[in-house]
């Protein structure tokens, strides 16, 4: 390596991300030293990108700065936890400058933007891949999980799915489009934006949570097991956005909603006696969320047409170990 990887630590990593008052010791030591509030629950979650797996080779390193924090702030979201601090492990084949300077401002940009503040990790060299840990707190007792749906409880999904996928298929030249559809699709795939205001509200209100990064489909499916339900997801209520409905059929921009991956969009559900609450408190045409269908006793997830028909797809969201 050109620079040695004390100096890189210290040019890129040592002031990356928000300051905080509750880092008593960050990059630098053996460990970090976090305050943690009283009363307070820690939350933990991490996330790997693999070069080829997770973005296409010679992806900008902006992008894949922000997709590395924002795929493990979108865990923290769906739990309802308020990000703090991350931790970044980095392999990469050489310590090309422009590339970490690049990767360095887009993960910055994002953790200065939701008060995140990376307090260490480790750096080696090998084939691309980066380990982004993040920590963060929620009140005791407070956290939204999976397992908190009943049967008759609305499903919701906030923002629209299927975007990322296409954006991806836009990256690898699988589609094409043009102008503005073509700018925004890209960017919801190289830009997720974690909701993590949005699942902070959503706290009390909803009686589970998930992140979208499997597919609509998919993740309302594991929402709904690990509540002990099946559920109804109606077919003409899955959100799609102007961009995606202007690049394909109908039918074909539905099932990229239920299917497609990486939109990092929340799927809550939340009893019929709060629902009247949620819209109060948060205003769907404020905070762009839609009720998608709803958890029932009958085991499955089936996708229902206004005409009652129950539509199936070729696959159900991306299984790394699906063949
Ligand atoms: P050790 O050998 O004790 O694990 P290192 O030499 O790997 O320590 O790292 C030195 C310091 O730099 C540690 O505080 C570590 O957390 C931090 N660090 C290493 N790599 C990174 C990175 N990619 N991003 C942020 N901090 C890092
Ligand atoms: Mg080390």
């Amino acid at each position: 390596m050109s620079l040695s990887e004390f100096a890189l630590i210290d040019r890129y990593f040592r002031d990356c991300g928000a300051g905080r008052a509750d880092v008593r010791l960050g990059v630098g030591d053996d460990a970090a030293l976090l305050q943690c509030p009283a009363g307070a629950t820690l939350v933990a979650a991490i996330d790997t990108l693999v070069a080829g797996v997770h973005f296409p080779p010679g992806s900008s390193p902006v992008s894949i700065g922000h997709r590395a924090l924002a795929v493990n702030l979108s865990d923290l979201a769906a739990m309802g936890a308020r990000p703090a601090w991350a931790l970044l492990a980095l392999t990469m084949p050489s310590a090309d400058e422009s590339w970490l300077g690049g990767f360095a401002a887009g993960f910055s940009a994002l953790a200065r933007a939701h008060s995140v503040c990376l307090v260490g990790g480790d750096t080696t060299s090998g084939p691309l891949c980066v380990s982004v840990q993040v920590l963060g707190h929620v009140p005791e007792g407070a956290a939204m999980l999976r397992s908190g749906g009943r049967p008759g409880d609305v499903l919701f999904v906030s923002g629209t799915t299927g975007d990322s996928a296409a954006g991806l298929a836009l990256e690898q030249r699988r589609l094409m489009a043009t102008g503005e559809a073509d700018a925004y699709l890209r960017q919801r795939f190289l830009f997720p934006t974690p909701r993590i205001a949005f699942g902070e509200r959503l706290r009390g209100l909803a009686s589970a949570c998930i992140d979208v990064s499997d597919g609509l489909l998919a993740d309302a499916t594991k929402l709904a097991q690990a509540s002990g339900c099946g559920a109804r997801i109606d077919y003409d209520a899955v959100p799609v956005s102007e961009a995606l409905a202007t690049m394909v059929s109908q039918a074909q921009a539905r099932e990229l909603a239920l299917t497609g991956g990486e939109d990092y969009e929340l799927c809550f559900t939340v009893a019929p006696g709060d629902v009247g609450k949620l819209r109060q408190t948060l205003p769907a045409d404020q905070w762009g969320y839609r009720a998608i269908g709803v958890l029932r006793e009958q085991g499955g997830v089936e996708v229902v047409a206004a005409d009652a028909t129950v539509m199936h797809f070729s696959h159900c969201g991306f299984d790394h170990f699906e063949h």
